[in-house]
């Protein structure tokens, strides 16, 4: 066939047959192909992804070159870009517009880890390009500032179009605000629900985010006011819960997760992150030592129909960088890979709930 003829009509057709595989639509329908060139003996596009570490990545590439050779010419040479576009959960709505998805994370418990795991979600979202920004609402002890080793820091204040905004502390490219950054380390003021929903407040209406794709925020453990007045102040995409493997954690995780499922809160649980899985010597990966039991995030996640977005490892060097002030996510290794390929699932969850359900609405209180 010579190449003369192709039109880019029969580039879309053929991209047409190629369907995303978690979305469950074709890739033209979903809007996902953008500037197709047709050269000598070559076809160049774009494909924008909805999640910038997208594990079917590569997949997605194989398939719209194997359409192409199938349906238009077994020999154009097909140069594919791809880039992402984080899809929104929201419908607008006059706080953050330009935040496209706000994450709630929550446990049952303290101390099973939800603020490291928040750390190292954002972390891995950011190295894979995505904006990422953390609100730091856990009163019970607000670990995110020495866990990004920004403990001094100090968010300033200045005048945005008339108005007094803080702006957020930048680590690692991340934005970050804290409860912590409010009250002093030596001098922690007993923080009272009204006070405590107040500065929330502040972290959304008077807070410089810009943009970005994803707001995580680390919630206390258990339900609190915190939570009632995060759904109340701004539409929640979803939430992940965090626990450990105990009975007594899971107990507590399945109290966290019903109450994102109760009819008038209704936010998706985008799933669940078992962490302290189990014990491993970092220099013996394959010793597997599961001390606080087997699969209980696992069958929490089964049994409430929603995902295992990972299991995390006890590990040394994972306490010791959040001691440090670097997400464990900032070294190499196995422990990094863990918790990339956590964000990665979590990302495409995001996405698919983008795709599939409503957007969110803040929660109305009724009198
Ligand atoms: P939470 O936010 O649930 O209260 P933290 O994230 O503050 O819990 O974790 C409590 C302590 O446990 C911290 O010292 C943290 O470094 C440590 N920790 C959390 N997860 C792990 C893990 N997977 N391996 C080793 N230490 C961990």
């Amino acid at each position: 066939m010579g190449d003369l003829k192709i039109k880019k009509e029969d580039i879309i057709r053929a991209l047409s047959t190629v369907q995303e595989p978690d979305l469950k639509q074709d890739l033209i329908t979903l809007n996902m192909i953008k500037d197709i060139e047709l050269g000598v003996g070559e076809v160049r596009f774009t494909v924008v992804l909805t999640t910038p570490a997208c594990p079917l990545k590569e997949r997605i590439r194989k398939e719209c070159t194997d359409a192409i050779h199938t349906h238009v010419d077994a020999d154009l040479s097909v140069v594919i870009d791809m880039t992402a576009d984080v899809t929104s959960s929201r419908m607008g709505g006059t706080l953050l517009p330009n935040v496209k998805n706000i994450i709630a994370i929550a446990s049952g418990k303290g101390g099973v880890g939800k603020s490291t795991v928040t750390a190292n979600l954002a972390m891995a979202l950011k190295q894979s390009g995505a904006k990422v920004g953390i609100i730091d609402a856990d009163i019970s002890g607000p670990s995110i500032p020495v866990m990004f080793g920004a403990e001094d820091m100090q968010p300033m204040v200045s005048q945005m179009d008339g108005k007094n905004m803080i702006q957020p502390i930048m680590q690692y490219g991340i934005k970050m605000i804290s409860m912590g950054f409010l009250a002093p380390q030596d001098n922690p003021v007993p923080w009272r629900g009204p006070m405590a929903t107040q500065a929330l407040r502040q972290f959304f209406s008077d807070t410089n985010w810009g943009e970005l794709d994803y707001l995580l925020i680390d919630l206390p453990p258990g339900t609190s006011d915190i939570h009632l007045s995060l759904v109340q102040l701004v539409p929640v995409t979803g939430a992940v819960i965090v626990t450990t493997p105990q009975k007594v954690a899971l107990s507590d995780a399945t109290k966290g997760l019903m109450f994102f499922r109760q009819p008038q809160i209704n936010v998706p649980v985008l799933g669940v992150i078992e962490n302290m899985a189990y014990f491993t010597p970092e220099e013996l990966p394959d010793n597997k030592y599961y001390i606080f039991g087997k699969d209980g995030g696992k069958n929490l996640a089964i049994k409430y129909e929603t995902q295992l977005l990972g299991e995390i490892p006890i590990v040394q060097s994972i306490r010791e960088a959040g001691d440090d002030g670097r997400p464990a996510v900032m070294t190499e290794g196995i422990v990094a890979e863990i918790f990339r390929n956590s964000a990665e699932l979590l990302a495409q969850q995001v996405a698919i709930r983008n795709a599939t359900q409503e957007k969110t609405q803040t929660v109305q209180v009724r009198v």
